[in-house]
């Protein structure tokens, strides 16, 4: 009764997906991947790379401020992916989809308890902790191109016609780019050419859900283990 109540009696059909696996704070679940990471022993250190080299058998990762060297390297730089191989000779077929989202009030007490996808006019309502969201669909655009607000707001329009939302609550839209490939499967695996140079980049509109998957295969594989799952459809050589 309830989702008939909130959801305008102009939508006249729906799948109704009973059991969706949904996170209300992505940021927050990434942070506490990054404490655990760093909880086993591991070291977080943010800067701008500038450049990633090989020397001798080693790898040298250069920042502004420093030189970090290892055995073994893992390129996981989801949409710059493409561009800073290239620099050592690999050309991926990498494009991105682009993509916003918005977080709003709910107007009066109206609450959303559940995510509303509208297929056909390409966008999704989630209600998270910072608010109701509006995602929108895949803008395809350069990555470095200026943000095309009205993606968005065509999106806002048909919502706010559906459920009863509120006002912004950011102050400019979050934009992101899902970086892809042209067969949507990731690249995950070693580098053709560079002993001790892993990729894995390209997970398109799943990569935050493929995160931990992928983190487990490729320990698998640096390991030398058997993988949990064929990793020929993901390898790099594909193109
Ligand atoms: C609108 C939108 C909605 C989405 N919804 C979902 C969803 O519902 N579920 C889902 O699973 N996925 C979703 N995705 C896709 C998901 O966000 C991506 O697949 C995922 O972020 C890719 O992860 P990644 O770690 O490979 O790349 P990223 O998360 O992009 O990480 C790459 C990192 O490299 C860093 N970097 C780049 N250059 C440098 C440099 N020179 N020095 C240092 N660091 C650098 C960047 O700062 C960034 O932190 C969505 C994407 C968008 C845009």
């Amino acid at each position: 009764m309830q989702r008939k109540s909130l959801l305008s009696d102009a939508i006249i059909g729906a799948i109704h997906w009973l059991d969706p696996w949904t996170v209300a704070d992505p940021g927050a679940l990434v942070a506490a991947y990054a404490q655990s990471f760093s909880e086993s022993g591991g070291r977080i250190l943010q800067a701008d790379i500038k450049s990633v080299q090989q020397v001798r058998d080693r790898w040298q990762v250069n920042t502004a401020s420093e030189t970090v060297e290892a055995d073994e390297v893992v390129v996981a730089l989801g949409p710059w992916a493409g561009s800073w191989l290239k620099e050592l000779g690999y050309h991926f077929p990498t494009f991105v989809k682009r993509g916003y989202h918005m977080h709003y009030a709910s107007q009066a007490s109206a609450k959303l308890n559940f995510w509303v996808m509208d297929a056909e006019v390409g966008y999704l309502l989630a209600p998270m902790n910072a608010g109701i969201r509006l995602t929108t669909g895949a803008e395809l655009d350069r990555l470095d191109a200026p943000a095309d607000v009205n993606q968005l707001g065509a999106a806002e329009k048909v919502a706010r016609s559906v459920f009863p939302l509120g006002e912004r609550r950011d102050e400019v839209p979050w934009k992101g780019a899902r970086p892809c490939l042209p067969d949507m499967k990731p690249v995950i695996g070693p580098a053709p050419r560079h002993p001790g140079l892993w990729l894995a980049f390209g997970h398109g509109h799943q990569g935050f859900t493929l995160g931990p998957a992928t983190g487990h295969l490729m320990a698998e594989m640096m390991e030398g283990q058997p993988t949990s799952i064929d990793m020929a459809p993901f390898r790099a050589d594909r193109f």
